[in-house]
């Protein structure tokens, strides 16, 4: 899929790649550049270009199919940080024929956004499978060396990196299975509605819009979340080796260098975090943290669920506080924080969840909402301390 030039990478209406429609033959044919193409040196690439002359924004772009061949060159294949298993590719396009797909003017609007959510949900799992390898290696690790006469696991300050490092991604892998259910559900829509003529009438219709609203809030706090903690658990496992996992030798400094790239592709955290920040607002995600909320928890569970309630008044009341505000820049520097107190609080729920189905899980959703909860209260506190130092300051203390 080649979307990202020199020029555009976040900004996608940026694009510039030049499609042209020759008037005799009635072809498409392709020229420009794209950059950082994951295996841009295959057989067929997906491109996305400007059918519109004169246009500067999405709606001028179209999405085109072509085959390698003359005019199209791999100009370099890029020295990369990790993920050295597949070729990333600077590509130049002369006059390269093409074909549409679908739509004229629909490439990015339509086409790529539904491509790409697709896409930033296989990153997620992705993620969450660096960072499950990342901790299986710490731990084998952990039990195994020994340092002070004992195995180094043994020491608080290791297992509890260790412990963190489960829960997280027990966390992830949790909001990342809701997340599938709910594109499933959307997608099973879809087709219905493809069935049907494209219209899809009473209850089901009403079903319908509240899946794809659902899933297109998670699909980008899912790949936020997930993507972070595979950078955060991939860190520590590395830290349990100690030395040994800097050196090249063991697999551990291969998972962070592979995690790396997991927040950036396909729409990095911050462009991740402005895409749920409208549902979030929305609250779109209330009515399942509140039928969560009413499972019949008792003891230990019914204590935890109430922390997660109060942990969710809170993320609400800084969530109003910055609708209140009607300042954009307040809006965008609040939108890290309230994404991470989201993603923090329905986790919680999750895994309490799961932990009243399965009382062995008992232990790890204790551990999760222990420190979820205070690190989503922390950034709605932030939130709502309402600090303009960052706005009105920051070249004073970046001059620093
Ligand atoms: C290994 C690898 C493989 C890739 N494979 C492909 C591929 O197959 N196909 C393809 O098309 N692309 C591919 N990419 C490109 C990738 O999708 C882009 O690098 C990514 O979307 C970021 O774009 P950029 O690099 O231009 O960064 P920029 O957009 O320049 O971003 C720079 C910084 O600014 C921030 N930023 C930008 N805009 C905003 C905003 N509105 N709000 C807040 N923060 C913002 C970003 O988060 C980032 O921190 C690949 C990249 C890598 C590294």
């Amino acid at each position: 899929m080649a979307l990202t030039e020199p020029e555009a990478g976040s900004d996608l209406q940026a694009v510039q790649m030049r499609a042209r429609l020759d008037p005799d033959s009635g072809r498409w044919h392709l020229s420009g550049v794209k950059q950082f193409i994951t295996n841009g040196c295959a057989r067929i690439l997906l491109v996305l270009a400007r059918s519109e002359q004169g246009s500067n924004d999405g709606r001028g772009l179209s999405l085109f199919v072509c085959e390698s061949g003359p005019g199209l060159t791999v100009q370099r294949i890029e020295d990369k940080l990790g993920i050295h298993g597949s070729p990333t590719c600077e590509l130049h396009f002369d006059e390269v024929p093409a074909e549409l797909v679908g739509a004229r003017r629909r490439g990015l609007t339509r086409y790529v956004m539904s491509l790409m959510n697709g896409a930033r949900v296989a990153v997620a799992a992705q993620a969450v499978g660096i960072a499950e390898a990342a901790l299986r290696a710490a731990v084998a690790y952990g039990a195994a060396r020994r340092q002070f006469g004992q195995a180094v696991d043994r020491f608080p300050a290791v297992y509890e990196m260790l412990t963190r490092s489960k829960a997280r991604i027990v966390a992830a892998r949790a909001l990342l299975y809701e997340t599938t259910r709910w594109v499933d559900l959307k997608d099973g829509y879809d087709d219905l509605a493809g069935q049907q003529g494209g219209r899809l009438t009473g209850e089901t219709r009403n079903e319908a819009k509240r899946a794809a609203r659902i899933a297109a809030v998670l699909t980008p706090l899912c790949k936020a979340y997930s993507t972070e903690i595979a950078n955060q658990v991939a860190y520590d496992s590395l830290q349990v080796h100690g030395g040994s996992g800097y050196m090249k030798e063991y697999d551990v400094e291969r998972y962070v260098r592979d995690a790396r790239v997991t927040n950036i592709y396909e729409g990095t955290t911050q462009l991740q975090h402005v895409a749920a920040m409208g549902g979030l607002i929305q609250r779109v995600l209330d009515p399942l943290m509140e039928q969560m909320s009413t499972l019949p928890f008792e003891g230990r569970l019914a204590r935890l669920r109430a922390e997660v309630d109060e942990a969710r008044q809170h993320l609400g009341r800084a969530v109003r506080f910055v609708v209140e505000a009607k300042d954009p820049e307040c809006h965008d520097l609040a939108a890290r924080r309230l994404c991470e107190a989201e993603a923090e609080v329905f986790t919680a729920y999750l895994l309490l969840r799961d932990a009243l189905a399965d009382p062995r899980r008992q232990a790890l959703a204790e551990h999760h909402v222990a420190e979820a909860v205070p690190a989503a209260r922390a950034g709605c506190d932030a939130v709502l301390r309402a600090d303009r130092t960052l706005i009105d300051r920051r070249e004073e203390i970046l001059g620093l």
